[in-house]
């Protein structure tokens, strides 16, 4: 490793309450083998150091390395042939979906992420969809191998569920009313995402034990409250303790999840993890669409935190996240892709941009959250949930040198106000593809949007070869029964009532 010294006309260290960032002008990060030693001006550090090379100018702002907290696979659903539907039924689109190589796809979403400024990213694995020809640890470790390749942080998690696999209701009950011979091929034949709980257990201590590193962080994941029971529950947070670890869960993304919830516990689903002492600060739900008042108290109370995904929540019907009144009440809330942009790209500055004005509830006022509020969400925020809280998340001496050098230039031409806030200017302007270079531990990953270390075109290439050789016909046998399957979820679905009461953001209520 070596040392180097990192220039901008920005540097922005880090945010320091929700109208304001600290900001230097002319400003540089010197860093000694991935270790931020000094933040600066340009000339005091430059007069002070002899670093090995300079990167940067000042056309650029650089920022601390963007965090995406909530993530799956590369390759997108619709990339894959399905289309945007409602969570519950996509599900099932998405089992017939073709397989992928896990390697190869996880390393071209890597770079496409990287292209974005994304340092870090929480990658939460369906253990469904991993190949069944391979074992669970070994895909999951050739994902790993992606992201170290590419030379990314990753927060890895793998996921899982035990009950209410077609619905929310007894699997037993959904397959009874099925007509006989499509019950006889769905228990033949469908794949319904239940996996043991001690393959999750054994594979994620295989992955702690073995892959646990300075970029890797292990966590474990049950798949969302109601497809786990409380025996699957307790063993995963006993499990996240026994191995000081993270846990990562989907919780209340859909408004038939709160109403099963409710039904199912007699409380809130949250209310049913905090009682079962499931919460705490090491804990990250993705998505929370549909939290109560009471909600937020548990969140705010056991420092619970909540990644936030409004693409995928618009894409998948799933309804608009309350974050004007989780930040008011102090949760912690980071950013996530989940997959799939609004653009169907992992452009986290666009993500940024949405998350930004989706909030702005209507009325003189009600602003929504501020360009620091989103900046602090996509850095610090996403550190705290990917455990890499204290190490990323600002640009400060002794944190880990992960930052991305944006260029001012398309941003800013051919005129800006000369007294706008830069971290506006990247909210509101920004673009994936403004970003010039990206730096992890003190390591280029990407400069003058070239990669370092591996060669993307050959990556691409490599990938399209072997979704062209990928055999098919495991794929064809789930099409055709999902097909056949899919009219009845959609049917249970369509007859379950929509929760009542008063949404937390009044946009257009009549009468
Ligand atoms: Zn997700």
């Amino acid at each position: 490793m070596a040392s180097s010294l990192v220039r901008g006309k920005y540097v922005v260290c880090k945010v320091i309450d929700d109208g304001s960032s600290e900001i230097i002008h002319d400003g540089a990060v010197f860093q000694r083998d991935g270790e931020i030693i000094e933040v600066g001006r340009y000339r005091d550090l430059k007069a002070r150091h002899e670093p090995d090379e300079e990167i940067g100018s000042a056309d650029f702002v650089v920022i601390p390395g963007l965090v995406n907290a909530h993530h799956h696979m590369g390759l997108t659903p619709f990339q894959l042939g399905s289309p945007d539907m409602a969570l519950e039924p996509g599900i099932f689109a998405r089992w017939a979906s073709r397989r992928v190589d896990p390697y190869l796809d996880t390393l071209y979403c890597a770079l496409e992420m990287i292209e974005s400024g994304i340092t870090t990213v929480m990658h939460n694995q369906s253990m469904a969809r991993l190949p069944s020809d391979a074992g669970i640890y070994e895909s999951s470790a050739r994902m790993i191998d992606a992201y170290e390749d590419a030379g990314m942080r990753v927060a890895f998690s793998l996921y899982a569920r035990d009950q209410h696999l077609f619905t929310y209701e007894d699997d037993e009950g959904f397959l009874a009313r099925l007509p006989a011979e499509l019950r006889a091929r769905v228990r033949a034949g469908v794949k319904t995402g239940a996996v043991s709980l001690d393959v999750l257990l054994s594979a994620s201590a295989e992955l702690v034990a073995n892959r646990s590193s300075a970029r890797t962080r292990i966590l474990i994941s049950p798949h969302n409250v109601h497809w786990c029971s409380d025996a699957m529950l307790l063993a995963i947070k006993e499990f996240a303790e026994r191995h000081t670890i993270g846990i990562h869960i989907h919780l209340l993304e859909t408004a038939y999840q709160k109403t099963f919830g409710d039904r199912l516990y007699g409380k809130t689903s949250l209310a049913h993890l905090e009682e079962l002492g499931f919460l705490g600060p090491e804990v990250s739900c993705a998505h929370g669409v549909w939290l109560t008042e009471s909600d937020f108290d548990i969140l705010a109370g056991t420092g619970t935190m909540i990644c936030h995904n409004p693409s995928s929540n618009l894409r998948l019907s799933s309804g608009i996240a309350p974050i004007n009144r989780l930040l008011a009440r102090g949760v912690t809330v980071a950013l996530g892709i989940d997959e799939a942009g609004i653009n169907d790209d992992n452009d986290i500055l666009q993500e940024m941009r949405l998350a930004q004005k989706i909030h702005h509830e209507p009325g003189v006022g009600n602003t929504g959250p501020t360009s620091h509020q989103l900046l602090d969400m996509a850095t610090r925020n996403g550190s705290k949930a990917t455990l890499f809280e204290g190490e990323t998340g600002t640009l400060e001496p002794g944190k880990r040198a992960d930052m991305a050098l944006v260029s001012l230039k398309r941003i800013s031409e051919p005129y800006l106000h000369p007294d706008t806030n830069v971290v506006d200017a990247l909210l509101y302007r920004g673009k994936g593809v403004d970003v010039d270079t990206v730096i992890v531990d003190g390591e280029v990953l990407l400069r003058g949007r070239e990669f370092t270390k591996v060669n993307k075109a050959e990556v691409a290439s490599a990938l399209r070869d072997s979704m062209a050789v990928t055999d098919v016909s495991a794929s064809e046998v789930h099409s055709a029964l999902n097909k056949d399957l899919l009219p009845h979820v959609e049917r249970w679905f369509a007859g379950q009532a929509l929760p009542g009461g008063s949404p937390h953001y009044r946009y257009n209520a009549i009468g």
